[in-house]
């Protein structure tokens, strides 16, 4: 496959923004090139530079962590921001499409919208799994990237790895597989074969298993051409220092977010088990994820209950195969706790 065919034209012959401390030095010196405050900033803090556009030090952590290189490592604000940029540099708006296997994550349609991108469906199967036929069949050139998710959200479960592996053998654009709650799952990352599928690009985030919503850091890996794109159209200080430094810190405490990891598991199957006792509980779909996508027998009531007793779930009824279904994050004991008792008090309601 050829990475280059597939970018739009005046992506591909784009000048990048270019610093000047990026094309010197940028280490050691007197720096009077960006018109930052030398004095320093109103707070103790360094915070009157610019952080390195390039984000080398995080890079090589990554990338000695994940056994790969640094090349094949793109850090956005957040993995949304790797999804628009995926859209912006393969997609010519008006014409080119992409695919998205409903029910799933929200994004790819709205950063397809907001680039004026039609979006072609291949719904999951009802047993959430990719319908290969209807993925494989659509292939005319103007279908650049398909979005996988896996462990999917909001259904929770992992796709079938025979299934991937056929797409990206023939699909004949971008994979993009979005593996933001991958920590979770049984199955091993696709991170292990980057360097043999030269479209797969795998999405992975600091927000969900490490706890680091805040921070807005995302990943994408993939073949370093994709990555110089990536890199080429960015905002030039995408990643911020502070958000960094704080990844920098956390890399090394990877002990520790599996640790929370386990308990979040034991929380669910805790809360899978008791949440089945409720007659109004119709089924919970099997979750690879820090959540449960649960079928009731009537879900806007206890949505409804729910908020009135100030809990928010998500509300998926209206997402294909999903009537009916909320998606509940595991919570802390005591806040699952309280969601259990708050549904005893549904079920005694007249
Ligand atoms: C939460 C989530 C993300 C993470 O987005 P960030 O921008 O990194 O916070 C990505 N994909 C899916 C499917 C998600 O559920």
């Amino acid at each position: 496959m050829e990475i280059n065919k597939l970018i739009r034209e005046n992506i591909r012959s784009l000048t990048p923004y270019s610093s000047a401390r990026e094309e010197h030095f940028s280490e050691d010196g007197i720096f009077m090139d960006a018109n930052e405050n030398a004095f320093g900033s109103v707070l103790d803090a360094s915070l009157n530079r610019y952080p390195d556009p390039s984000q080398r030090q995080l890079k090589n952590e990554i990338a000695k962590d994940r056994r790969i290189s640094p090349n094949q490592i793109f850090l956005g604000s957040g993995s949304d921001e790797a999804i628009d940029l995926l859209i912006r540099a393969f997609c010519e708006p008006t014409r080119d499409r992409i695919m998205v296997c409903s029910p799933t994550y929200g994004m790819y349609s709205v950063c397809a919208a907001v680039n004026n991108v039609e979006v072609v469906e291949a719904p999951l199967t009802p047993s959430f799994q990719p319908n290969l036929e209807n993925i494989l069949n659509q292939g005319t050139g103007d279908l650049k990237l398909l979005f996988l998710c896996s462990p999917n959200n909001p259904t929770g479960n992992c796709l079938d790895g025979q299934k991937i592996k056929e797409i990206l053998e023939n699909f004949p654009g971008i994979v993009v597989l979005d593996e933001a709650y991958i920590d979770f799952a049984v199955t091993n990352s696709w991170l292990s074969d980057l360097s043999k599928y030269k479209n797969l690009v795998i999405l992975q985030t600091f927000s969900k298993a490490w706890g680091l919503a805040n921070i807005r850091l995302g990943m994408a890996f993939a073949h370093p051409e994709i990555i110089e794109i990536l890199s080429k159209i960015k905002f030039p200080y995408n990643v911020n220092g502070v958000t960094l430094q704080t990844a920098l810190e956390a890399l090394p405490k990877k002990a520790n977010m599996q640790k929370i990891v386990r308990q979040i598991l034991t929380e669910r199957e805790r809360l899978k088990h008791n949440l089945l006792n409720f007659s109004f509980v119709e089924k919970i779909y099997p979750s690879d994820a820090n959540f449960l996508l649960v079928k009731f027998n009537g879900s806007r009531k206890v949505y409804y209950f729910l908020t009135q007793n100030r809990i928010l779930v998500r509300d998926r009824s209206n997402l294909t195969h999903c009537r009916n279904c909320l998606r509940i994050t595991v919570g802390t004991p005591e806040q699952n706790q309280k969601l259990l008792d708050t549904l005893t008090h549904f079920s005694e309601a007249p």
